[in-house]
C-alpha cells in the first residue's frame, strides 16, 4: 500500500522563536518532511523570526544546520534539501517592540493561509497577538500556534486565552499537545470507534482499571530552570497525560470533527472528582555515579519540584464509576516507555479448571519509543498434555498486513502543522479543556503546597517512589512494567 499524501493549499508559515531549541529540533526537520513527501507544494514558505540579527542566508545555513543534525537521512537528499531552502527566510523581530515588523508584513504573501508558530515562551504571546494585530496580520486567513507551557495555573491559562482572544477568534488558534498528534493516539480513536467490538466493553462493568504511564529515562537535562518552576504535574500531567485520559475516556463524539471531539473531552474533565492528597505521589530523583540528583541538576538545592508524579483518578459518570484510572510520569525511570493500558476484568468463571487460571485481556496502546496497539488474548497453549492457557499479545498496527509503508508515518509535528494548514483543530486543544485541565490540577497542587511535604526521593533507573507502587498495591493491582 502507498499511502496518499494530499498537498496542502500554498501557506505563509512564520516560526517566531524560529532560532530556538524547539524549532530546530522538531519544528525545522518536520517541515523539511513534509516537503519531501510532497505535501508542502512548491509555492509555500517558512520564514523564521527571532531576535537575533542575521539575514536569510545566514539563517538558511542555520535551518540546513539543524536538518543535517536532527534528521541526518533526510538530509541525504542534498538536491531537495536545497529546494526546501530556497523557501526558507527570515526576518528579525522584537515581539516587545516594533523592530522588524513592517518588514515582516511586506515579506508575506497576500490572500493565502498565514500560520504564525509562537515557538517561543508564554510571555511573549500576548505580545506577538498583539503585534500581528497591529500590522494588520491577524485577519481571517490567520491563524496561531501556541506551544505549551500554556500557563501555571488557572489564572494564568485564563489570562493568555484572553491575550489570544483580544486579536483571534478561538478557530484561529490551535494549542499543540503533540501526544495528540502521534499516529496511535488517532489509531486509538480508530480502533473505539470503528469497531464493534470495543465499545460495548468500555466501561465499568468490564474494565477493571486503566493505567496511563510516560516514563522518560533522561533527567530534566539543560531545562532545569523552566522545569524546576513547573515539575511533572504541571509539565506532563496537566496536558500529556490528561489529553490522553480524555481520548481513552470520552463518550463516542458524533462525528469526527474538532468541536464534537472537544466537546466530550471537555466533559471527562469536567466529571473528574478532586483527587484526595493520599492518592497523589510525588518523588524527586536521586544521584548514580556521575549522573547529578535532581536538585543538583537544576541548581537549587532546596527544591521541592517533582520529577514524578503518580496519581489515582475517578471519573464520576455513568460509564466509569467504579473503574480507577491511574496516571504516572516521570524523569529518570527504568526506561523511556509510555502507554496506555486498558485492563480488563478477569473471566467470572474458568471452565477448565484451577490450574489454567482466570484470564484479563490488556488492550495496549503503545506511544513511546515505538507506537503500536496490541491486545492481549488468551489461547490455548499449543500441543498435547491438556488445556494449558496462555496469554498472546495480538498485533493491531498490522504493519505487515497494510504494507512497509504503514510503518512509516509523520512525526507528530508533521501531522499538527499541516492540520493548522489545512484548518482542522481535531487534534489541538479548546481554551475551555485547558482551562478545565487546570482547574482540577490546581487543588491537588495547593493541597501539596499547603502541607509542605517535600517529594519522595526516588533511585534514578528505577520505576519511581515505594508509595507509587503501593498506590496501585493496595487496591489489590500492579503496574505494568517499564520497559521499551
Ligand atoms: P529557546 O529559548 O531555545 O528559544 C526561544 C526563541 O524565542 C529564540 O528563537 C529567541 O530568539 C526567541 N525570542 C526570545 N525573545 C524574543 C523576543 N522578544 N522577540 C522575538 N523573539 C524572541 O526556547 P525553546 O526551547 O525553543 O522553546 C520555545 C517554546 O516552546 C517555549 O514556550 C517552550 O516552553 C516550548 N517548548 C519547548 C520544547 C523543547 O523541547 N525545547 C518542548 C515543548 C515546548
Amino acid at each position: 500500500m502507498v499511502s496518499r499524501v494530499i498537498p496542502v493549499a500554498p501557506f505563509d508559515l512564520v516560526v517566531f522563536g524560529g532560532t530556538g531549541d524547539l524549532a530546530r529540533r522538531k519544528i525545522l526537520p518536520a517541515l523539511f518532511r513534509r516537503f519531501l513527501s510532497g505535501q508542502m507544494g512548491d509555492t509555500s514558505r517558512v520564514i523564521g523570526a527571532a531576535r537575533s540579527e542575521m539575514d536569510a542566508g545566514a539563517y538558511r545555513g542555520f535551518v540546513r544546520a539543524a536538518i543535517e543534525e536532527f534528521d541526518a537521512a533526510a538530509a541525504r537528499d542534498r538536491a531537495q534539501l536545497d529546494a526546501f531552502l530556497e523557501r526558507v527566510g527570515y526576518v528579525a523581530v522584537d515581539a516587545k517592540g516594533s523592530a522588524g515588523w513592517g518588514e515582516l508584513a511586506a515579506a508575506l504573501t497576500e490572500g493565502r493561509v498565514r500560520a504564525f508558530y509562537f515557538s517561543v515562551g508564554p510571555s511573549l504571546f500576548g505580545d506577538l497577538a498583539q503585534r500581528l494585530h497591529d500590522y494588520g496580520l491577524a485577519d481571517e486567513d490567520s491563524r496561531i500556534v501556541v506551544e505549551k507551557p500554556f500557563g501555571r495555573d488557572l489564572d494564568s491559562a485564563r489570562a493568555l486565552n484572553r491575550g489570544l482572544a483580544r486579536h483571534f477568534d478561538e478557530h484561529q488558534i490551535y494549542r499543540i499537545d503533540h501526544y495528540l498528534g502521534k499516529e496511535t493516539v488517532q489509531n486509538l480513536m480508530a480502533v473505539r470507534f470503528g469497531n464493534m467490538l470495543f465499545e460495548p466493553l468500555w466501561n465499568s462493568q468490564y474494565v477493571d482499571h486503566i493505567q496511563i504511564t510516560v516514563a522518560e529515562s533522561v533527567g530534566v537535562g539543560g531545562r532545569g530552570e523552566y522545569y524546576d518552576r513547573a515539575g511533572a504535574m504541571r509539565d506532563m500531567m496537566q496536558n500529556h497525560l490528561m489529553q490522553l485520559l480524555c481520548l481513552i475516556a470520552m463518550e463516542p463524539p458524533a462525528k469526527f470533527d474538532p468541536d464534537a471531539v472537544r466537546d466530550e473531552k471537555l466533559k471527562v474533565i469536567r466529571a473528574l472528582d478532586p483527587v484526595e492528597p493520599g492518592n497523589v505521589v510525588r518523588g524527586q530523583y536521586e544521584a548514580e555515579g556521575d549522573k547529578p540528583d535532581y536538585r543538583a541538576q537544576v541548581g537549587n538545592p532546596d527544591s521541592a519540584t517533582e520529577s514524578f508524579v503518580a496519581l489515582k483518578a475517578h471519573i464520576s459518570n455513568w460509564r466509569w464509576a467504579g473503574t480507577p484510572f491511574y496516571l504516572r510520569t516521570g524523569k529518570r525511570l527504568k526506561a523511556r516507555a509510555s502507554e496506555i493500558a486498558v485492563v480488563f476484568k478477569e473471566t467470572p468463571h474458568s471452565i477448565f479448571g484451577e490450574e489454567a487460571g482466570r484470564h484479563r485481556n490488556i488492550l495496549t496502546i503503545k506511544l513511546q519509543p515505538n507506537e503500536g496497539i496490541e491486545l492481549g488474548v488468551t489461547i490455548k497453549e499449543p500441543g498435547p498434555g491438556g488445556m494449558r492457557l496462555v496469554d498472546v499479545p495480538l498485533d493491531m498496527t498490522f504493519a505487515e498486513a497494510l504494507g512497509p509503508d504503514s510503518a512509516e508515518f509523520p512525526d507528530a509535528y508533521e501531522r499538527l502543522i499541516m492540520d493548522v494548514i489545512r484548518g482542522n483543530q481535531t487534534l489541538f486543544m479548546r481554551g475551555d479543556e485547558v482551562e478545565a485541565a487546570w482547574a482540577w490540577t490546581d487543588p491537588i497542587i495547593a493541597a501539596w503546597e499547603e502541607r509542605g511535604e517535600p517529594p519522595q526521593s526516588y533511585a534514578t533507573g528505577s520505576t519511581g517512589p515505594e508509595d507509587a507502587l503501593m498506590l496501585m498495591h493496595r487496591d489489590g493491582r500492579r503496574w505494568r512494567e517499564i520497559k521499551p
